[in-house]
């Protein structure tokens, strides 16, 4: 029998579909404070609308800000068990545009827009009886959502959680993720702290994730599907410790908060093999909803030329990984190299990433 919680129908709930390319008005219903840099914002959907989305999944919020459209990827921490409401959960970075806003702005009522859940770090992506969950700071949200849905299913599943944070005041979500384990046996929960901080009582592991630790608290890590999220040097490093210690690469799954700086509407055309010189074979694209169309050349990818044209379109990572671009292409074609940003069953159904996609004949979108 199919494990529900690694099946992605599990969480595709017909009544309550939010397509990543639609962006829905979310109000704040609470706020709660997580840790001293960290909050969690409550929102529901303007009507009572129920929400669908696959645990680990993200959303792309964005704000005015000065007079500036300011939009960022946040992952939503709670889980798609519980429809009613959705919650992200922000640290705030310094001197960062978005997080700093969120928190000294969001409250009850406060209204703000996003496009609809998207991203393939997912249970879906990696079925397994075994699970290993490991994040530092911030990258929690994700693994945390997983948590609480394979519990909210009753389902008993075997997952260490291997959480790193600076200190014990620094871990996010630590009382629950230990009502939890109270809850489930086979759900263990470690923190690796890098100095015991202002806990001088602190009892648990001090220092960084290396084998040693990894060994004395999961010694089967080479059977378990790992997911991992956080920053990049902490990834790279327990990703290098893993393939050393003979976990099988293919079992294991990064999800980054840190795009790359992403493509601006004055970006030069690159060159792209086999595209027409740019400038030369002229396509049109026209966007089926809105009713707006604009032309362009092979050579770009059509979300750049999409913002040259003034035209908008939802857009994260520029970089074929978020999936926020994800549009229907209705009729002709198009070459996208992507990395890692659309499922094969995605593509089969049409659709395809407009940051890492450029046409090869005229156009049809749906949006
Ligand atoms: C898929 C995904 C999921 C995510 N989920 C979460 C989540 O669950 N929780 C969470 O907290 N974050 C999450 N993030 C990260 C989030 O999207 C933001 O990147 C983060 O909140 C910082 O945004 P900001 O606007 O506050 O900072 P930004 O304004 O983007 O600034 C980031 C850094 O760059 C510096 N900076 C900004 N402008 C300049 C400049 N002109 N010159 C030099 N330095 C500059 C800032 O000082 C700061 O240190 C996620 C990201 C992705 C891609």
């Amino acid at each position: 029998m199919p494990d529900p919680f690694c099946s992605a129908s599990t969480w595709e709930r017909m009544d309550a579909q939010w397509p990543s390319h639609e962006q829905r008005t979310l109000t704040c219903t609470c706020v709660r404070a997580e840790t001293h840099d960290v909050r969690t914002f409550v929102f529901s959907i303007r009507d009572g609308q129920l929400l669908s989305f696959e645990p680990g999944q993200f959303i792309t919020v964005s704000v005015e800000i000065d007079g500036k459209e300011v939009s960022r990827c946040y992952t939503i921490s709670s889980p798609p068990t519980r429809p009613y409401t959705l919650s992200i959960t922000v640290k705030r970075t310094p001197g960062g545009v978005m997080s700093n806003w969120l928190h000294e702005n969001m409250r009850a009522g406060v209204e703000l827009k996003a496009f609809g859940p998207s991203g393939v770090f997912t249970p879906s992506s990696g079925p397994a009886a075994k699970s290993l969950y490991l994040s530092a700071g911030s990258g929690v949200t994700p693994l945390m959502s997983m948590t609480r849905a394979a519990l909210d299913l009753g389902l008993n599943r075997d997952i260490v959680f291997i959480h790193s944070a600076r200190t014990p005041v620094d871990i996010i979500f630590r009382n629950e993720l230990a009502s939890m384990c109270a809850l489930s046996d086979k759900l263990r929960v470690v923190y690796v702290c890098e100095a015991p901080g202002s806990e001088p009582g602190w009892s648990g592991p001090v220092g960084r994730l290396g084998m040693d630790l990894l060994m004395e608290h999961v010694p089967d890590y080479r059977d378990r599907e790992v997911f991992i999220c956080g920053p990049g040097g902490y990834m790279d490093a327990s990703r290098k410790m893993l393939v050393e210690g003979g976990h099988d690469p293919a079992r294991y799954h990064q999800e980054s908060f840190n795009f790359a700086q992403t493509v601006e509407c004055t970006e030069e055309p690159v060159a792209y093999p086999g595209a027409e010189p740019a400038g030369q074979a002229g396509y049109t694209v026209q966007l089926a909803r809105s009713g707006r169309s604009f032309s362009m050349d092979g050579s770009q990818t059509v979300l750049v030329a999409a913002r040259k044209a003034g035209v908008p379109m939802p857009s994260s990572c520029s970089q074929g990984m978020c999936g926020t671009c994800k549009t229907k292409v209705l009729e002709g074609t198009v070459d996208m190299k992507h990395n890692g940003g659309i499922r094969p069953r995605e593509i089969d159904k049409g659709m395809r990433l407009m940051c890492c996609s450029r046409p090869t004949s005229n156009l049809v979108l749906d949006l």
